[in-house]
Protein backbone atom coordinates (compact mmCIF):
# COMPACT_ATOMS: atom_id res chain seq x y z
CA UNK A 1 0.00 0.00 0.00
CA UNK A 2 1.24 3.82 -0.65
CA UNK A 3 2.73 5.64 1.91
CA UNK A 4 3.69 2.44 4.05
CA UNK A 5 7.18 3.27 4.89
CA UNK A 6 6.78 7.33 5.29
CA UNK A 7 3.73 6.55 7.42
CA UNK A 8 5.46 3.68 9.49
CA UNK A 9 8.57 5.81 10.33
CA UNK A 10 6.38 9.45 10.71
CA UNK A 11 4.20 7.48 13.60
CA UNK A 12 7.02 5.79 14.97
CA UNK A 13 9.00 9.38 15.49
CA UNK A 14 5.45 11.12 16.79
CA UNK A 15 4.64 8.49 18.93
CA UNK A 16 7.82 9.21 20.98
CA UNK A 17 6.70 13.09 21.92
CA UNK A 18 2.89 11.78 21.93
CA UNK A 19 2.91 11.44 25.63
CA UNK A 20 5.20 14.47 26.85
CA UNK A 21 3.47 16.87 29.10
CA UNK A 22 6.64 18.86 28.48
CA UNK A 23 8.67 19.05 24.89
CA UNK A 24 11.30 21.42 24.89
CA UNK A 25 13.00 23.06 21.71
CA UNK A 26 15.57 20.21 21.94
CA UNK A 27 12.69 17.63 21.53
CA UNK A 28 11.23 19.45 18.31
CA UNK A 29 14.91 19.76 16.95
CA UNK A 30 15.19 15.72 17.19
CA UNK A 31 11.66 15.46 15.69
CA UNK A 32 11.66 17.36 13.07
CA UNK A 33 15.28 15.47 12.22
CA UNK A 34 13.34 12.60 11.65
CA UNK A 35 10.19 13.94 10.00
CA UNK A 36 13.00 15.35 7.28
CA UNK A 37 14.62 12.29 6.51
CA UNK A 38 11.31 10.38 6.30
CA UNK A 39 10.06 13.08 3.97
CA UNK A 40 13.08 12.46 1.88
CA UNK A 41 13.30 9.24 1.98
CA UNK A 42 9.38 8.78 0.73
CA UNK A 43 11.14 10.18 -2.70
CA UNK A 44 9.63 13.98 -1.73
CA UNK A 45 10.79 17.30 -3.75
CA UNK A 46 13.91 18.65 -1.23
CA UNK A 47 12.97 21.97 -1.04
CA UNK A 48 9.42 21.21 -0.29
CA UNK A 49 10.88 19.12 2.71
CA UNK A 50 13.59 21.84 3.52
CA UNK A 51 10.43 24.49 4.13
CA UNK A 52 7.63 21.90 5.35
CA UNK A 53 10.18 21.48 8.05
CA UNK A 54 11.04 25.25 8.89
CA UNK A 55 7.32 25.92 9.37
CA UNK A 56 6.33 23.12 11.55
CA UNK A 57 9.54 23.57 13.89
CA UNK A 58 8.43 27.37 13.88
CA UNK A 59 4.66 26.53 14.89
CA UNK A 60 5.59 24.01 17.51
CA UNK A 61 8.12 25.81 19.42
CA UNK A 62 5.92 28.68 19.61
CA UNK A 63 2.83 27.36 19.64
CA UNK A 64 -0.39 28.56 21.07
CA UNK A 65 -0.97 26.41 24.12
CA UNK A 66 -4.52 24.29 23.84
CA UNK A 67 -5.35 23.06 26.76
CA UNK A 68 -7.45 19.97 25.94
CA UNK A 69 -4.22 18.71 24.19
CA UNK A 70 -0.70 17.70 25.96
CA UNK A 71 2.31 19.89 24.78
CA UNK A 72 3.27 16.22 22.86
CA UNK A 73 -0.51 16.34 21.24
CA UNK A 74 -0.09 20.00 19.94
CA UNK A 75 2.97 19.42 18.24
CA UNK A 76 1.32 16.29 16.57
CA UNK A 77 -1.28 18.81 15.44
CA UNK A 78 0.82 21.12 13.82
CA UNK A 79 2.56 18.19 11.83
CA UNK A 80 -1.11 16.91 10.68
CA UNK A 81 -2.27 20.43 9.81
CA UNK A 82 1.15 21.45 8.03
CA UNK A 83 0.75 18.12 6.44
CA UNK A 84 -2.90 18.79 4.96
CA UNK A 85 -1.86 22.01 4.04
CA UNK A 86 1.22 20.91 2.25
CA UNK A 87 -1.25 18.42 -0.09
CA UNK A 88 -3.58 21.53 -0.75
CA UNK A 89 -5.97 21.74 2.14
CA UNK A 90 -9.37 22.05 0.86
CA UNK A 91 -10.41 19.27 -1.04
CA UNK A 92 -11.53 20.80 -4.20
CA UNK A 93 -14.48 20.16 -6.85
CA UNK A 94 -14.35 20.28 -10.61
CA UNK A 95 -15.98 22.77 -12.56
CA UNK A 96 -19.36 23.32 -14.04
CA UNK A 97 -19.27 25.49 -17.22
CA UNK A 98 -22.38 28.44 -16.92
CA UNK A 99 -23.66 26.98 -20.85
CA UNK A 100 -23.59 23.13 -20.98
CA UNK A 101 -21.59 21.17 -21.80
CA UNK A 102 -18.80 21.36 -19.18
CA UNK A 103 -15.06 20.83 -21.00
CA UNK A 104 -12.67 18.81 -19.66
CA UNK A 105 -9.05 17.85 -21.33
CA UNK A 106 -6.97 15.03 -20.20
CA UNK A 107 -3.59 15.69 -20.36
CA UNK A 108 -0.15 13.37 -19.82
CA UNK A 109 1.95 11.09 -20.55
CA UNK A 110 1.70 7.96 -22.35
CA UNK A 111 1.08 4.86 -19.86
CA UNK A 112 0.67 7.58 -16.86
CA UNK A 113 -3.30 5.99 -16.68
CA UNK A 114 -5.19 8.76 -19.01
CA UNK A 115 -7.20 6.58 -21.02
CA UNK A 116 -8.51 4.74 -17.97
CA UNK A 117 -8.65 7.65 -15.66
CA UNK A 118 -11.09 9.45 -18.88
CA UNK A 119 -13.54 6.41 -18.12
CA UNK A 120 -13.32 6.76 -14.54
CA UNK A 121 -14.01 9.99 -14.15
CA UNK A 122 -17.29 9.79 -16.62
CA UNK A 123 -18.04 7.28 -14.82
CA UNK A 124 -17.70 9.33 -11.68
CA UNK A 125 -19.45 11.88 -12.87
CA UNK A 126 -22.21 9.77 -13.60
CA UNK A 127 -22.77 8.08 -10.66
CA UNK A 128 -21.94 10.64 -7.66
CA UNK A 129 -23.43 13.59 -10.11
CA UNK A 130 -25.90 12.26 -12.34
CA UNK A 131 -23.97 14.06 -15.50
CA UNK A 132 -24.27 12.74 -19.42
CA UNK A 133 -20.54 12.51 -20.34
CA UNK A 134 -19.45 12.50 -24.20
CA UNK A 135 -16.00 11.21 -24.45
CA UNK A 136 -13.55 11.90 -26.61
CA UNK A 137 -11.12 10.49 -29.07
CA UNK A 138 -8.40 12.83 -29.37
CA UNK A 139 -5.38 10.82 -29.67
CA UNK A 140 -5.30 10.62 -33.25
CA UNK A 141 -1.71 9.03 -33.42
CA UNK A 142 -2.48 5.24 -32.02
CA UNK A 143 -4.79 3.55 -32.87
CA UNK A 144 -4.81 1.37 -30.17
CA UNK A 145 -5.32 4.46 -28.02
CA UNK A 146 -9.12 5.46 -29.46
CA UNK A 147 -9.95 1.63 -29.29
CA UNK A 148 -9.32 1.97 -25.94
CA UNK A 149 -11.24 4.62 -25.24
CA UNK A 150 -14.52 2.92 -27.23
CA UNK A 151 -14.08 -0.06 -25.40
CA UNK A 152 -13.93 1.44 -22.21
CA UNK A 153 -17.32 3.77 -23.56
CA UNK A 154 -19.07 0.44 -24.65
CA UNK A 155 -18.64 -1.26 -20.78
CA UNK A 156 -19.86 2.14 -19.32
CA UNK A 157 -22.51 2.16 -22.02
CA UNK A 158 -21.82 5.73 -22.73
CA UNK A 159 -20.75 7.63 -25.80
CA UNK A 160 -17.70 7.79 -27.57
CA UNK A 161 -16.94 10.65 -30.42
CA UNK A 162 -14.07 9.75 -32.45
CA UNK A 163 -13.23 10.72 -36.42
CA UNK A 164 -10.36 8.26 -36.48
CA UNK A 165 -6.80 9.04 -37.21
CA UNK A 166 -7.27 11.76 -40.10
CA UNK A 167 -9.05 14.73 -38.71
CA UNK A 168 -7.07 17.14 -36.46
CA UNK A 169 -7.29 16.83 -32.51
CA UNK A 170 -8.91 20.53 -32.51
CA UNK A 171 -11.42 19.53 -34.82
CA UNK A 172 -11.78 16.52 -33.09
CA UNK A 173 -12.73 18.27 -29.98
CA UNK A 174 -14.86 21.12 -31.94
CA UNK A 175 -17.45 18.83 -33.61
CA UNK A 176 -17.05 16.54 -30.26
CA UNK A 177 -18.45 19.91 -28.58
CA UNK A 178 -21.17 20.30 -30.84
CA UNK A 179 -22.34 16.82 -30.86
CA UNK A 180 -22.89 17.26 -27.17
CA UNK A 181 -24.55 20.25 -27.14
CA UNK A 182 -27.22 18.28 -29.49
CA UNK A 183 -27.23 15.27 -27.91
CA UNK A 184 -27.21 16.83 -24.91
CA UNK A 185 -24.42 15.88 -23.04
CA UNK A 186 -23.38 17.78 -20.44
CA UNK A 187 -19.86 16.76 -19.67
CA UNK A 188 -17.04 16.98 -22.54
CA UNK A 189 -14.15 14.74 -21.88
CA UNK A 190 -11.20 14.76 -24.52
CA UNK A 191 -8.31 11.96 -24.07
CA UNK A 192 -5.71 13.71 -25.70
CA UNK A 193 -2.66 12.53 -27.14
CA UNK A 194 0.11 11.50 -24.80
CA UNK A 195 3.78 10.92 -25.86
CA UNK A 196 6.54 9.01 -23.79
CA UNK A 197 8.36 12.51 -22.63
CA UNK A 198 7.58 15.72 -22.31
CA UNK A 199 8.18 17.33 -26.00
CA UNK A 200 7.44 20.72 -28.11
CA UNK A 201 4.96 18.80 -30.72
CA UNK A 202 3.03 17.55 -27.67
CA UNK A 203 2.66 20.54 -26.04
CA UNK A 204 1.68 22.75 -29.37
CA UNK A 205 -0.49 20.75 -30.18
CA UNK A 206 -2.44 20.66 -26.41
CA UNK A 207 -2.07 24.45 -26.44
CA UNK A 208 -4.18 24.43 -30.07
CA UNK A 209 -6.84 22.62 -28.27
CA UNK A 210 -6.87 24.36 -25.41
CA UNK A 211 -7.07 27.93 -27.30
CA UNK A 212 -9.77 26.40 -29.69
CA UNK A 213 -12.13 25.06 -26.65
CA UNK A 214 -11.54 27.08 -23.79
CA UNK A 215 -11.52 23.97 -21.66
CA UNK A 216 -13.60 24.32 -17.61
CA UNK A 217 -10.59 22.04 -16.44
CA UNK A 218 -7.59 20.73 -17.45
CA UNK A 219 -6.79 17.76 -15.61
CA UNK A 220 -2.89 16.48 -15.84
CA UNK A 221 -2.75 12.40 -15.07
CA UNK A 222 0.40 11.74 -13.69
CA UNK A 223 1.24 8.07 -12.42
CA UNK A 224 1.91 8.24 -8.54
CA UNK A 225 5.08 5.49 -8.85
CA UNK A 226 7.28 8.00 -11.08
CA UNK A 227 7.41 10.08 -7.80
CA UNK A 228 10.25 12.48 -8.46
CA UNK A 229 9.45 12.43 -12.14
CA UNK A 230 5.70 12.84 -11.82
CA UNK A 231 6.54 15.96 -9.98
CA UNK A 232 9.01 17.16 -12.83
CA UNK A 233 6.18 16.78 -15.29
CA UNK A 234 3.39 18.47 -13.62
CA UNK A 235 5.87 21.41 -13.47
CA UNK A 236 6.49 21.50 -16.98
CA UNK A 237 3.10 20.38 -18.40
CA UNK A 238 1.67 23.38 -15.86
CA UNK A 239 3.97 25.86 -16.63
CA UNK A 240 3.03 25.47 -20.85
CA UNK A 241 -0.85 24.93 -19.67
CA UNK A 242 -1.51 26.06 -16.94
CA UNK A 243 -2.88 23.47 -15.42
CA UNK A 244 -6.38 23.47 -13.34
CA UNK A 245 -5.61 20.20 -11.64
CA UNK A 246 -3.85 17.14 -10.97
CA UNK A 247 -5.34 12.92 -10.83
CA UNK A 248 -2.57 11.05 -9.09
CA UNK A 249 -2.66 7.46 -10.41
CA UNK A 250 -1.90 4.08 -8.94
CA UNK A 251 -1.81 5.27 -5.76
CA UNK A 252 -2.69 1.82 -4.91
CA UNK A 253 0.86 0.61 -5.91
CA UNK A 254 3.80 0.62 -3.77
CA UNK A 255 4.52 4.26 -4.09
CA UNK A 256 6.48 5.90 -1.74
CA UNK A 257 4.41 9.23 -1.82
CA UNK A 258 6.71 11.66 -2.61
CA UNK A 259 4.73 12.99 -5.83
CA UNK A 260 1.35 12.89 -3.99
CA UNK A 261 3.61 14.88 -0.98
CA UNK A 262 5.30 17.25 -3.59
CA UNK A 263 3.05 17.88 -6.71
CA UNK A 264 0.57 20.82 -4.55
CA UNK A 265 4.22 22.85 -3.44
CA UNK A 266 6.04 22.59 -6.33
CA UNK A 267 2.98 23.36 -8.92
CA UNK A 268 0.44 25.44 -6.40
CA UNK A 269 -2.23 23.41 -8.06
CA UNK A 270 -4.45 20.65 -6.56
CA UNK A 271 -4.28 17.15 -6.71
CA UNK A 272 -8.58 16.64 -7.37
CA UNK A 273 -8.50 13.11 -8.29
CA UNK A 274 -6.62 9.71 -6.74
CA UNK A 275 -6.24 6.38 -9.09
CA UNK A 276 -6.56 3.44 -6.81
CA UNK A 277 -6.97 0.08 -8.95
CA UNK A 278 -7.50 -0.51 -12.73
CA UNK A 279 -11.24 -1.00 -12.23
CA UNK A 280 -13.57 2.27 -13.85
CA UNK A 281 -14.79 2.45 -10.24
CA UNK A 282 -11.48 2.93 -8.63
CA UNK A 283 -10.80 6.97 -8.46
CA UNK A 284 -11.13 8.79 -5.75
CA UNK A 285 -11.52 12.37 -4.37
CA UNK A 286 -8.49 13.61 -3.09
CA UNK A 287 -8.85 14.64 0.38
CA UNK A 288 -5.47 16.29 1.67
CA UNK A 289 -6.42 15.69 5.26
CA UNK A 290 -7.86 12.46 5.17
CA UNK A 291 -4.40 11.31 3.62
CA UNK A 292 -2.80 13.39 6.43
CA UNK A 293 -4.61 11.29 8.93
CA UNK A 294 -3.82 7.88 7.05
CA UNK A 295 0.09 8.70 7.13
CA UNK A 296 -0.09 9.75 10.62
CA UNK A 297 -2.03 7.09 11.84
P1 LIG B 1 -2.43 6.22 -20.92
O1 LIG B 1 -1.38 5.78 -21.88
O2 LIG B 1 -1.96 7.38 -20.09
O3 LIG B 1 -3.75 6.47 -21.54
O4 LIG B 1 -2.58 5.03 -19.85
P2 LIG B 1 -3.69 3.90 -19.70
O5 LIG B 1 -4.98 4.49 -19.29
O6 LIG B 1 -3.67 3.02 -20.89
O7 LIG B 1 -3.12 3.13 -18.42
C1 LIG B 1 -1.86 2.49 -18.41
C2 LIG B 1 -1.91 1.32 -17.44
O8 LIG B 1 -2.04 1.78 -16.11
C3 LIG B 1 -3.08 0.39 -17.68
O9 LIG B 1 -2.65 -0.94 -17.53
C4 LIG B 1 -4.08 0.77 -16.59
O10 LIG B 1 -4.92 -0.29 -16.22
C5 LIG B 1 -3.13 1.14 -15.46
N1 LIG B 1 -3.73 2.07 -14.48
C6 LIG B 1 -4.31 3.27 -14.71
N2 LIG B 1 -4.70 3.85 -13.54
C7 LIG B 1 -4.36 2.99 -12.55
C8 LIG B 1 -4.49 3.03 -11.10
O11 LIG B 1 -5.00 3.98 -10.49
N3 LIG B 1 -4.02 1.95 -10.44
C9 LIG B 1 -3.44 0.88 -11.08
N4 LIG B 1 -2.99 -0.12 -10.34
N5 LIG B 1 -3.28 0.84 -12.42
C10 LIG B 1 -3.75 1.87 -13.14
Amino acid sequence: MAFEGLADRLQSTIQKIKGKGKVTEQDVKEMTREVRLALLEADVNFKVVKDFVKRVKERAVGQEVMESLTPGQQVIKVVKEELTSLMGGEQSKIAVADRSPTVIMMVGLQGAGKTTTTGKLANLLRKKYNRKPLLVAADIYRPAAIKQLETLGSQLGMPVFSLGTEVSPVEIANKAIEQAKAEHNDYVIIDTAGRLHVDTDLMDELQQIKTNVNPNEIFLVVDAMTGQDAVNVAESFNEQLDISGVVLTKLDGDTRGGAALSIKAVTDKPIKFAGMGEKLDELEAFHPERMASRILG
